[in-house]
């Protein structure tokens, strides 16, 4: 028999799809700019794959959350605008700004930040974060004003450029809440007392994926979008392709094994399942240590075009999948899509099997599962054969 040899394990990855995605977005905000956060791996899928991609969909902006994730994206030539927003005592400020990375500011960083700009004899480039109810980072509104005072000091002396003023929402999936309209509402305060100090700068972004795409009166400036950017939904009511995105990751191994079974059998580790009726059994080569979650139980995936569900504990290598009948076309080698391609499956599938999000789900996938950038708009090159050059991270330009 033929066999295609292919990656054991793999998360497929489609820049043509996060193109599409960035472009789409970046239409509906327009005229404010697209940052395009690729912070944790870009979600995931690659940060240097996902920074290539969503600047080449129309990205104006990367967002990071550290800086060293900043400075990763420079060391691989990526010249574009790059915000970093969560720091550290230990945070090199210094490399960030002879990087040209900007800044975001909640509060102590301030002294550090200029301090460094003083030694560079450069000045660092800051977006101050006012925390408008998150409870996160971000500078509460009694501190606001010591902030502005602090920074426009600061900005006199040269040692800082205020880029931006930037906020985070907590509820925008959930777009009938009102706690946005009051983050809104500080927000546009904070703004005001901005001005107050003079401080008018020109990004003012607030913005994430949800209020990106249901809440234009959170555009302002600038969005900051993540897992929209992969094709994933922020919102627990309306799929991937419900909002005109498409999935830019599909995890997929092959069978392992399949066998038939007696009624009773018990499957996995605890023996939490045990089979009602005689069926055969499909082992799926990933774990926990791939990144599919322990506690994941009656979760889809995708064989020979067909729904499975699957059954008992999920393993640290493999997972257990009852084909629900004795006599099975399952074999051996069969392709297994546990999310994305063409199997319909959403990693908010698999979160709602695990008791969490599609962002946990897409950002949690193991170093043992190659990442492969297949471009499904690649266009093949006369006589290299089929389209979809596959590449593996590491190998060729990017
Ligand atoms: C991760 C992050 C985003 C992007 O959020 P999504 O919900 O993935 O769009 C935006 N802003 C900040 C500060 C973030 O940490």
């Amino acid at each position: 028999m033929e066999q295609t040899l292919g990656p054991e394990r793999a998360a497929v990855i489609d820049p043509a799809a996060i193109r599409h995605n960035v472009r789409t977005i970046a239409s509906y905000v327009h005229p404010a700019k697209v940052m395009a956060a690729v912070k944790a791996e870009g979600y995931g899928h690659g940060a240097v794959t996902a920074a290539h991609a969503a600047l080449e969909g129309g990205a104006d902006w990367l967002g990071t959350a550290h800086v060293s994730e900043a400075l990763a994206l420079r060391a691989a030539g990526i010249q574009a605008p790059i915000l970093a927003w969560l720091h550290t005592r230990a945070t090199s400020f210094a490399d960030a700004i002879a990087e040209h990375i900007d800044l975001g500011v909640s509060g102590w960083e301030i002294h550090p930040v200029a301090e460094a700009a003083e030694s560079l004899q450069r000045p660092a480039r800051v977006h101050l974060k006012i925390d408008t109810g998150l409870g996160r980072n971000g500078c509460t509104i009694e501190d606001w004003p010591e902030l502005l005072r602090t920074a426009a000091e600061y900005q006199e002396r040269g040692l800082i450029s205020i880029e931006g003023i930037f906020t985070h929402l907590a509820v925008a999936d959930e777009p009938d809440r009102r706690e946005t309209d009051e983050q809104l509402d500080l927000y546009r305060r904070a703004l005001e007392v901005a001005q107050e100090h003079r401080i008018v700068p020109d990004l003012r972004h607030v913005a994430n994926t949800p209020a990106a795409l249901s809440r234009p009166d959170a555009h302002f400036d600038m969005v900051r979008v993540g897992v929209g950017v992969y094709g994933q939904s922020p919102f627990a009511d309306r799929t991937t392709e419900d909002l005109g995105l498409r999935p830019a990751m599909e995890l997929r191994t092959t069978v392992a094994n399949v066998k038939r079974v007696p009624a009773g059998q018990g499957v996995s580790y605890g023996l939490t399942h045990r089979l009602d009726q005689p069926t055969a059994l499909a082992l799926v080569p990933m774990g926990y240590a791939d990144g599919i979650p322990r506690v994941a139980v009656h979760a889809p995936v995708w064989i020979r075009g067909r729904r499975y569900q699957s059954v008992g504990r999920v393993a640290m290598d493999q997972f257990v999948v009852d084909l629900a009948e004795l006599d099975t076309e399952v074999s051996v080698g069969d392709e297994v899509v546990i999310f994305g391609g063409d199997s319909g499956i959403e990693a908010a599938e698999w979160g709602a099997a695990a008791g969490t999000n599609n962002y946990e789900i897409i950002t949690r996938i193991g170093e043992r599962v190659p990442r492969l950038v297949v471009d499904s708009e690649l266009t093949p090159l006369p006589g290299t054969g089929s389209a979809g050059d596959a590449q593996l991270p590491g190998q060729g330009p990017r």
